[in-house]
């Protein structure tokens, strides 16, 4: 079978006050958008490095005070993420299917799952306050680690671990991380499309289905126009 092609470029991304200079390889051919999120995952990683260069982060392994927080994923990343899933072995993926039904329960009681009248503050807050582990999270770190949502590698924080549980968050100091991640919203539709990643399988059930298809140099360029739309930024591909 004949190798995929891809193409490759480097990118030259100003976002905030960083510069970022990234090469990015995507495949050429018409595929779904799924399949450039290991690029972006890799744009985001050296936008993030930009971001944290000579600062010290106390983030570790073994400290999920932050996975407790309402994560928004794109659906892109929603597809990406179910795929996922579906590669793990069955007793993996019953104790997965097992956490994301606790909790949605919790925020179907507590009438969180829509979140219609309310705030992005109002229902993150709401949302923390509920103690809800991300269902990937496994002995306090992500279980999921390399294939983490684009919003998570974006968190970091300077002050002292205990800050993060609290619950107002009060006194923690993240760094300033340009949100990136954002511009996946839109990736597949033109309009903010996001899900708490707590919910993915009861979102699995409705999800909006597709065959789009792009090459991989159009959805990244998809991708860089989301992020100056939202930012006023500049970038080059
Ligand atoms: S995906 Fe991983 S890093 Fe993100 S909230 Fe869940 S456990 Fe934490």
């Amino acid at each position: 079978m004949a190798a995929e092609a891809h193409s490759t470029a480097t990118l030259r991304l100003t976002v905030g006050d960083l510069r970022v200079v990234h090469p990015i390889t995507v495949p050429s051919a018409p595929v779904p958008a799924t399949e450039v999120v290991p690029a972006l995952q890799g744009l985001v990683n050296a936008v993030v490095a930009a971001a944290e260069a000579g600062k010290a982060i106390s983030c570790r392994k073994g400290c999920g005070a932050c996975c407790r927080q309402l994560v928004p994923v794109s659906r892109t990343e929603g597809e990406r993420l179910l795929a996922l899933v579906e590669t793990m072995g069955a007793e993996r993926r019953e104790r997965l299917h097992a956490r994301f039904a606790a909790a949605e329960a919790v925020l179907d009681k507590a009438g969180l799952s829509d979140r219609a009248g309310r705030s992005d503050r109002e229902l993150s807050l709401a949302y923390f306050a509920l103690g809800i582990p991300c269902p990937f999270l496994e002995a306090e770190s992500c279980s999921i680690h390399p294939d983490r949502p684009l919003v998570c590698r974006e968190y970091l924080v300077t002050s002292s671990a205990e800050l993060c549980a609290g619950p107002s968050q009060e006194g923690v100091t993240p760094v300033p991380v340009p949100k990136v991640s954002m511009a996946a919203r839109g990736l597949q539709n033109d309009s903010e499309d996001w899900f708490p990643l707590a919910l993915l399988t009861k979102w699995a059930k409705t999800r909006p289905r597709s065959d789009m298809r792009k090459t991989g140099p159009e959805w990244v360029q998809r991708f860089l126009r989301a992020i100056g739309a939202q930012k006023g930024e500049r970038q080059r591909l």
